[in-house]
C-alpha cells in the first residue's frame, strides 16, 4: 500500500525534476501525480481519468498523456511492457514484483512467491548488480478461462 509519506516524497521528487528541467509546476501535474499514487495497482489511462474525475479534477486526455510521460522521465512511474494495452504503475515504492498477465483480456495481477524471489536474487549475474526486477508470467486469467469453458459447454449442449 502506498503511504501518505510516499506521496509526499514523490511530490518532492517531482518538484525537483520539474525545477531541474525548467518545467512549470502546474496544479494539474501534481493532481495527476497524487492520483497515480492513490491507485494501488497497474492501471490504464482510462482508469486514471476516472480517478481524476472522482477527485473532481477535470483534465484533458492530452494533459494526462503529457504528464504520464513526465512522470516516466522523472522515474516516478513505470510503463509495463505489455502488448495488448499500455499499463502504468507508480514506481516509487515499486521494488521486486511478479505479475500474472492474461493474454486474453490484458488484466494484470500481482503474485508473491518467496522461492522465486530468493532464486532470482541468488542468481549469478557476473558483474551486473541487480537493484530490483519485474517478472511477467503470461497465461489466461480465471475469468477468461471460465468464460471459455462456459462457451464450450453451451456448444456441447446444442449438439
Ligand atoms: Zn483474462
Amino acid at each position: 500500500m502506498p503511504q501518505p509519506k510516499d506521496i509526499e516524497t514523490a511530490k518532492q521528487l517531482f518538484a525537483d525534476y520539474l525545477s531541474n528541467n525548467k518545467l512549470r509546476k502546474t496544479p494539474e501535474r501534481y493532481a495527476i501525480l497524487s492520483a497515480v499514487y492513490t491507485i494501488n495497482a497497474p492501471f490504464d489511462v482510462e482508469r486514471l481519468y476516472l480517478e481524476m474525475e472522482q477527485q473532481h479534477f477535470r483534465v484533458s486526455h492530452a494533459t494526462i498523456y503529457n504528464t504520464i510521460q513526465l512522470l516516466i522521465d522523472a522515474k516516478l512511474l513505470v510503463k509495463h511492457l505489455l502488448k495488448n494495452k499500455d499499463l502504468y504503475e507508480a514506481a516509487f515504492h515499486l521494488k521486486t514484483k511478479h505479475y500474472l498477465v492474461c493474454t486474453e483480456c490484458g488484466s494484470v495481477r500481482e503474485m508473491t512467491d518467496k522461492l522465486v524471489q530468493t532464486n532470482i536474487e541468488n542468481s549469478k549475474m557476473g558483474r551486473f548488480q541487480m537493484s530490483h526486477y519485474s517478472l511477467y508470467i503470461y497465461g489466461e486469467c480465471s475469468r477468461c478461462r471460465y468464460a471459455k469453458n462456459r462457451k464450450r459447454s453451451n456448444k456441447n449442449k446444442q449438439k
